[in-house]
């Protein structure tokens, strides 16, 4: 069954477009948090495919579920009614407080789908020149107009001219946001990651979401957290803007939705969810039966397991470990993140960990240049959370040594 696979490695796609820096690894199989490659080795998975495998790989529940639906109907398009989404969407506003959701298949879309319903909303009020409020550092994906909300230069670079109408602010700042603001009739919404992920996982604090809270519903802006990557459970909340009390009006979701089948969502609430109308926006793969049913598999299972109560106590219990292994050694300037979304932030680039952390065994990202970043399955047990720290502080260790 198994199709051959190249046991070497070596500038291995050629005729794949040159777009990622990929380690010399092609993994082959997973099971839970471990993961193989093609000749064998065993990883354990602390990236869990960027904070994509929620449920672990083979999971012994989805991997049927998913099989049962692909042998009834992977697609069928939004010309007829897809009841899963309907299935899946009822219980993300059930889990959200929101009112109803619109489906696509990734977190730019998700985002782009958001901008829209942004400057829709403005439009609909007369305002001919929308501008949108984001962040330093952020994150919100690839396409011209999210790459544009984008706060990094990096991401930008060669692929002007970017998309105008966005007004950048620092974290945590709510003088900050009203001085950028004030009397500017043009400000339609402010949109935000609740924690930051690419950016080097940094945190809106409860305290400053619900001051922007207040602020949108004193100027009728949207409220727009960008959940891709922190939402879904990885907090220890169904979405890391929970902890704070608050509400978003809008709110993209996917990375995590589907446990590593394609899927984007845009949950909204009363002031977003009938913004757009027939024709105003759609996508051919949105909301497809197959995608629908890994997100339905995805939240059953999450609370079945009692994923979000893991994912505190694993969290809780790698941050912990990573302190007291790392108490007092110069360069490691902060641990951060909630649940299981951490980072660890050195003060010298550290991405030749990634390589050095895969060769021991351990996959995990580095983000910003400075951060590592561990986003694992939430299934995740303390055990493996253990022996991930035992793999990467002498690691940490020995590359502050050779960088002093
Ligand atoms: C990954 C990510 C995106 C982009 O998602 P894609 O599926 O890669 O398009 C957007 N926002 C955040 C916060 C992300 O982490």
């Amino acid at each position: 069954m198994t199709a051959a696979l190249p046991k070497h490695i070596e500038a291995a796609s050629p005729h794949v477009m040159n777009t990622y820096g990929r380690l010399p690894i092609a993994l082959s199989h997973g099971q839970g948090c471990r993961v193989w490659d093609v000749n064998g080795k065993r990883y354990l998975d602390a990236l869990g495919g960027i904070a994509v495998n929620t449920l672990g790989h083979n999971h012994p529940k989805l991997v049927p579920a998913l099989q049962d639906q692909i042998s009834k109907i992977i697609h069928s398009s939004n010309y007829y009614h897809v009841p899963l989404q309907e299935t899946l969407a009822t219980k993300l506003v059930e889990l959200s407080g929101l009112e109803n959701v619109f489906f696509c298949s990734t977190g730019l879309e998700a985002n782009e789908a958001a901008l829209k319903l942004a400057r829709k909303f403005g439009h609909d009020k007369g305002i001919e020149r929308p501008e949108i409020v984001v962040y330093e550092h952020a994150f919100h994906g690839r396409s011209i107009a999210t790459l544009s909300a984008t706060g990094n230069p990096k991401v930008q670079a060669g692929f002007g001219p970017l998309v105008e109408g966005f007004i950048r602010v620092p974290l945590n700042d709510i003088k900050a946001l009203e001085a950028a603001t004030t009397g500017n009739p043009n400000v339609v919404a402010v949109f935000f990651e609740a924690i930051q992920g690419e950016g080097g996982i940094h945190s809106m604090k409860d305290e400053y979401l619900r001051e922007v809270r207040a602020l949108c519903d004193k100027r009728d802006w949207l409220l727009m957290i960008d959940e891709v990557q922190c939402g879904m459970g990885r907090t220890g909340k169904w979405f890391a803007h929970q902890w704070s009390g608050i509400k978003p009006d809008v709110m993209p979701l996917a990375k995590g939705l589907g446990s590593g089948v394609p899927i984007g969502a845009v949950v909204a609430g009363p002031k977003a969810a009938h913004i757009f109308q027939p024709g105003n926006h759609g996508t051919t793969f949105g909301g497809n039966p197959l995608a629908m049913r890994a997100g339905v598999e995805t939240i059953r299972l999450m609370e079945e397991e009692g994923l979000l109560a893991n994912a505190v106590k694993v969290g809780d219990h790698l941050r912990a470990a990573l302190a007291r292994e790392l108490a007092g050694v110069a360069g490691v300037k902060e641990i951060r993140g909630r649940g299981l979304m951490l980072g660890i932030e050195l003060t010298v680039p550290c991405g030749e960990l990634l390589g050095r952390a895969a060769e021991n065994g351990l996959l995990l990202s580095v983000t910003a240049d400075t951060v590592i970043r561990m986003v694992p399955s939430l299934i995740m047990t303390t055990a493996e959370a253990d022996e991930a720290v035992a793999i990467l502080v002498p690691l940490i260790k020995q590359l502050l040594k050779e960088k002093a």
